[in-house]
């Protein structure tokens, strides 16, 4: 049931979030409503899973906004009840120990998106017994529009979930089937599904035995549904019912956009078509999460983007592991030391120079982007006192600037018909200044890097 603006804005419910275009898509609310279906995530056809409330059936317990990430997200709170203190490292929040690693099997290296540790971590832990099932998300069968979370039970089902979606899946959603059910789950989620979750720990303080492994993947961003109506167009389809499945990373490492059409033949993009995607498609939420490495998971894992990965031409690819919680060290120490992972322990300075990019457009462009936002009358995330630590420079304002304008637009309905039949050769300058603008902040370090062995 939808509500004029002003009505949304003041509800204790989450159409406030969504009124304030604040929402992750994350499926918290949905998991912590007391009431069966009293909110729900409706239909992605405009590219997000939307709020329905029942609001007469809605009291007030406002459970669903309290758990809820968008708006509130005290950073030092929420480390002190997972870590027992607020962090000490901006860049990478708490940790014990980091590692360069990867699937001990080689086919499970080869499915997953970098290195197939999630896959074999999780079922390492089905195996033996240490978990009865793990949350994860599968393409959906008949529209990619509507994956299908699930509970992987099977070493088979974990494997048929593997690879990264780079849309916002409501993983959260998927707590409904594990909250009455008896044993102990795990769950794989981007930072911002951790952010809801530890929320939701919080309030309900059983689900932290319940929910016994939280791996969380790295994320710079996300792209909405309809960026499946852009990928189909630049290969001449009418829309995303005309792709059966997208592999986001085909081939080798870090792999090119595949689409797989319902003819069966299969389609590459260029790198440049993957950027046009980020700059139409970027959530606004995105622009303003300050979590690159899922800074509140028992274990996170992303792309080890180190000039020594990057050169291999062998398909032999590894991923960056950062163990921060006892649970996520006693779980990925059990399958190094069981040969299902093979791991090296690193410096988080490794895990930092992996991730240099996004790290900085993250934690030092974040003031420049919650101002900028805020100047323009938007709504912006609380994060408490550690929110936004670092003083943004005068790019990151021009990035911030340009993303406002580029989002606003892209959100049209008829700019995003207008930009599906443009060609690619049109649309690519903007992408590369898009990029460029709001992601390689360091053009010294870029510069030094370009000219190494010039200086002196
Ligand atoms: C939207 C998105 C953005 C990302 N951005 C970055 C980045 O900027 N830098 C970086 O280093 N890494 C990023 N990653 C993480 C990276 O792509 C890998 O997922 C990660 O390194 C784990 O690889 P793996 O081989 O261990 O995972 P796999 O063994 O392939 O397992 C992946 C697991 O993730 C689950 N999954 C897939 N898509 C999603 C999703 N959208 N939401 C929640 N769970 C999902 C699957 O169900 C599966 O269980 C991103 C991932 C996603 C989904
Ligand atoms: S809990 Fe997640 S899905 Fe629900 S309103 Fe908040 S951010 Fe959106
Ligand atoms: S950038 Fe942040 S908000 Fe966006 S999908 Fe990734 S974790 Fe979620």
């Amino acid at each position: 049931m939808t509500r004029p603006g002003i009505q949304r804005l003041e509800a204790r419910n989450v159409e406030r979030i969504a009124a304030l275009d604040l929402c992750h898509y994350c499926g918290t609310c949905v998991a912590a409503c007391p009431k069966d279906n009293l909110v729900r995530l409706a239909d992605s056809a405009q590219g997000y899973y939307f709020h329905v409330v029942d609001e007469i059936a809605c009291g007030t317990c406002d459970l669903c906004l309290r758990v809820c990430p968008g708006e509130e997200l005290d950073l030092r709170h929420l480390n002190t009840q997972v870590f027992g203190a607020p962090a000490t490292n901006v860049e990478l929040g708490h940790f014990q120990s980091c590692y360069l690693a990867h699937a001990s099997e080689q086919d499970a290296r080869q499915r997953g998106a970098s290195g197939g540790i999630t896959t074999t971590l999780f079922g390492y832990c089905l195996d033996q017994g240490l978990l009865d099932g793990v949350i994860v998300a599968e393409d959906g069968a008949a529209s990619l529009r509507e994956p299908r979370l699930l509970v992987a039970r099977t070493r088979a089902e974990l494997v048929a979930s593997a690879g990264s979606k780079y849309y916002p899946l409501p993983m959260m959603e998927g707590l409904l089937q594990v909250l009455r059910a008896p044993g102990r789950y795990g769950v794989v989620g981007l930072p911002c599904h951790v952010h809801g979750l530890r929320k939701f720990e919080e309030l309900r303080r059983s689900l932290h035995a319940k929910i016994a492994l939280q791996v969380g993947l790295f994320c710079g961003y996300s792209t909405d549904f309809a960026s499946l109506d852009f990928l189909a167009s630049r290969v001449g389809a009418a829309g995303m019912e005309a792709i059966a499945r997208v592999g986001f990373r085909d081939g080798h490492w870090p792999g090119r956009i595949a689409l797989e059409l319902r003819d069966g033949s299969v389609r590459h993009l260029s790198r440049g078509e993957r950027d046009m995607v980020a700059m139409i498609h970027m959530p606004t939420r995105c622009v303003t999460c300050p979590d690159q490495t899922a800074e509140l998971a028992d274990l996170a894992v992303g792309d080890a983007w180190l000039p020594e990965i990057v050169s291999r031409k062998d398909g032999q690819w590894s991923a960056m592991v950062v163990v921060r919680t006892s649970r996520g060290r006693e779980a990925f120490d059990a399958a190094v030391k069981a040969g299902w992972i093979e791991a090296r322990e690193v410096s988080p300075e490794k895990v930092v120079e992996a991730q240099q990019n996004l790290l900085v457009y993250k934690k030092r462009g974040m003031r420049a982007r919650l101002r900028v936002l805020a100047w323009l009358g938007k709504g912006t995330p609380r994060y408490g006192p550690e929110g936004a630590p670092y003083r943004s420079r005068l790019l990151d304002y021009v990035g911030a600037v340009l993303f406002a304008i580029v989002n606003a637009a892209a959100k049209r309905a008829t700019v995003r018909r207008l930009l599906c039949r443009l060609p690619s050769r049109v649309i690519a300058p903007f992408a590369y200044v898009f990029r460029h603008a709001l992601q390689s902040y360091d053009l010294r370090a870029r510069l030094r890097r370009k000219l190494g062995d010039l200086l002196p």
